[in-house]
């Protein structure tokens, strides 16, 4: 039977989470997935809201809303990001997580869903702040994580810093070190060569097979990226590094854009100097909007969710989009992109890297014995690219299905699979 939802339902009431689980109902019933399960994998097994009062370097006090929401264990621990970001709500976590179950079951890790988030705008806390914050929101959900459990790893606003501060905190009250509570941390408290990198390698890995099969040469190919984070600025200097010519780039604050071409090193010099893109001399100033709509071959979105919808899908000029940020199109967006022969790389594929690396990172934690950075590279790789053969093969051969519903249906079926072995579903 379907689960019941109130008009106040704070899950369904968020259009993001409304999108995801519009897409899961719309591919289970076309790939015909049992019902019990897609049930199942509406709601996530587990909410946790806890309030988080913070000491401000004024000495005053601020209190702070967290979410961790662990959405599917079926496949092993819960994994996903955290996220500190002014607009993150348990509706967004919700969906943010349920993706992170879709993508693992995709990728073949043996991982279940989760992701978790505080309602903060980073930028306006101190470093000891965020310290405080980071800590205190750990301990408040240290009974539900752990590298058995519960794995969380950097996402929006949040980096390595963030993750040794939880590492640390969660290592202290346990009584020993535990690094493989948390993935993303830096190398020398137990982090992975390459996983930094590993989000945006792998938007690039799958841009390149998309070129392939649209018949677009690497050194002819131009790139617009909307976001110039973690993922947005490592896909742009791998891009540069192929040749790919990459022509517009953005973050909150402003776009730029150079049809001859930007130069990558000195955009990311310029970024780490002044912390932002405003200002950079190279390239004329464009909106975050201009940059969507710009004529290139491939755009990608690496910021936020929910960017691309019906209200400008048929502005996009992209003949591919690569989705580095999770859930950027909605439902409507995509099928007037798809109208327009747009390719589109759908997030749980594309952005799949960096939960490839940090499933790289846990499994060297669990061992105590680290890789080199070209094997973390070439086995990420590989990955990637059987990925994304496996999901234009299952596209093709069920009668050109768009690359979304495809990822989906193959999710979906390993999860079926499992879920009716253990008997969670009959
Ligand atoms: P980040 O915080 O490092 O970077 C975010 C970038 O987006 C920054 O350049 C920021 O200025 C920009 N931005 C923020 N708000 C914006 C807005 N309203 N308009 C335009 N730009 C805006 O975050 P990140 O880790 O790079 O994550 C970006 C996206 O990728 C998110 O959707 C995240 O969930 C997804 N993702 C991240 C990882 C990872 O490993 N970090 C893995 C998979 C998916």
């Amino acid at each position: 039977m379907e689960a019941n939802h109130s008009p106040s339902d704070p899950l369904r009431s968020n259009p993001f989470f409304q999108n995801t689980l519009s897409m899961l109902e719309r591919v289970g019933s076309k790939v015909q997935i049992n019902p019990n399960v897609l049930d199942t994998l509406k709601l996530p097994r587990r909410i946790i809201t806890v309030s988080i009062p913070v000491r401000m370097d004024d000495n005053s006090q601020m209190i702070f809303t967290g979410h961790r929401v662990q959405h599917n264990q079926t496949l092993g621990p819960f994994k996903g990001g955290i996220r500190f970001h002014p607009q993150v709500d348990v509706g967004e976590v919700a969906a943010l997580a349920s993706l992170m179950t879709f993508k693992n079951s995709l990728l073949n890790l043996p991982l279940g869903g989760a992701k978790g988030g505080v309602s903060v705008d980073p930028a306006k806390l101190s470093m000891s702040e965020k310290e405080r914050l980071t800590r205190r929101f750990t301990r408040e959900i240290g009974p539900f994580i752990g590298h058995d459990k519960d794995i969380p790893a950097p996402d929006v606003g949040t980096d390595s810093q963030t993750m040794a501060w939880m590492m640390d905190t969660y290592s202290l009250d346990s009584g020993f070190s535990q690094t493989g509570v948390v993935t993303g941390k830096p190398i020398e408290v137990g982090g992975s060569k390459g996983r930094d990198a590993a989000t945006g390698l792998g938007v690039v890995f799958t841009m390149e097979k998309a070129l392939h099969v649209r018949g677009i040469s690497l050194d002819k190919a131009t790139l617009a990226i909307q976001g110039f984070g973690k993922v947005g600025m490592h896909a742009a200097i791998e891009a540069d590094s192929l040749g790919i010519k990459v022509v517009a780039v953005s973050d909150v604050s402003c776009g730029i854009y150079n049809p001859e071409g930007l130069n990558v090193q000195k955009v990311v010099n310029y970024i780490s100097e002044n912390r932002s893109l405003k200002g950079y001399p190279e390239a004329a100033e464009i909106t975050n909007e201009e940059l969507l709509s710009l004529k290139v071959d491939v755009l990608a979105p690496c910021a936020l969710e929910s960017v691309i919808t019906s209200e400008n899908a048929a502005d996009v000029q992209a003949n591919i989009i690569v989705e580095g940020a999770n859930g950027p199109l909605s439902h409507e967006a995509d099928l007037i992109l798809q109208e327009n022969n747009v390719l589109v790389v759908p997030d749980i594929l594309a952005n799949g890297g960096g939960v490839v690396v940090s499933y790289f990172e846990w499994v060297q934690d669990i061992v105590w014995l680290f890789w080199e950075e070209h094997e973390v590279r070439s086995k990420l790789k590989q990955i990637m690219t059987q990925c994304f053969d496996k999901v234009w093969d299952f596209a093709q051969k069920e009668k050109s299905l768009d690359l979304r519903t495809a990822a989906m249906s193959v999710s979906l079926k390993r999860l079926e699979h499992a879920m009716k072995l253990r008997g969670q579903a009959w």
